[in-house]
């Protein structure tokens, strides 16, 4: 997707927040039995046709959450100290969280290919979380995801479309 999509994506997310709020808000009361179910296939439809090589959105504007043992797997796989991977590498935010220095991710190539994937930290393999079980328990997150991932706008519109409330 060219930046301008990416533009455009957001805008249209941005313009619709208030009914996804309130949308998702209905989900989480609701939490209906075929939620995880409806949500797989939706993913699955999705990626079926999309290609993330083309995308890289989240690798190059979020920051994922980095644990311990990503940094225990990255400096191990990296074959550099704990200690000197986290100088290089990371910093702590607001939510005390380990997160890279800076993005665009210093591991995203320029094909937005990423250098550590069998590495990757845990927040980047679950992403976009969309085919994770217990859907209900990241909606807010959701919401905010349907600013920066494509998958995630379309599959919270089909959603909408499909559980009429
Ligand atoms: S998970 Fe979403 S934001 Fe990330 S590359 Fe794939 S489609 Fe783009
Ligand atoms: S580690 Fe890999 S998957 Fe995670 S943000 Fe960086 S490039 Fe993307």
């Amino acid at each position: 997707m060219t930046k301008k999509e990416l533009d455009i994506l957001k805008q249209n997310a941005e313009k619709l927040t208030n009914d996804n709020k309130l949308f998702l808000n209905k989900l989480k009361n609701k939490k209906p039995k075929n939620l995880d179910s409806l949500v797989h296939q939706l993913d699955y439809d999705f990626f079926k046709k999309f290609d993330c090589l083309d995308c890289a959105n989240c690798c190059k504007t979020l920051g994922p959450k980095i644990l311990n043992k990503d940094i225990e797997r990255l400096s191990s796989f990296l074959k550099i100290k704990e200690i000197d991977f986290m100088d290089k590498y990371l910093k702590i935010d607001e939510d005390n969280d380990y997160v890279f220095k800076s993005m665009p991710c210093p591991f995203l190539d320029s094909d937005n290919y990423c250098l550590v994937y069998q590495h990757r930290p845990k927040a980047c393999r679950e992403y976009p979380h969309t085919s994770q079980r217990r859907f209900y328990q990241v909606l807010d997150q959701t919401l905010l995801n349907t600013e920066t991932c494509p998958a995630v706008f379309e599959i919270v519109e089909k959603l909408k479309q499909k559980l009429k409330f």
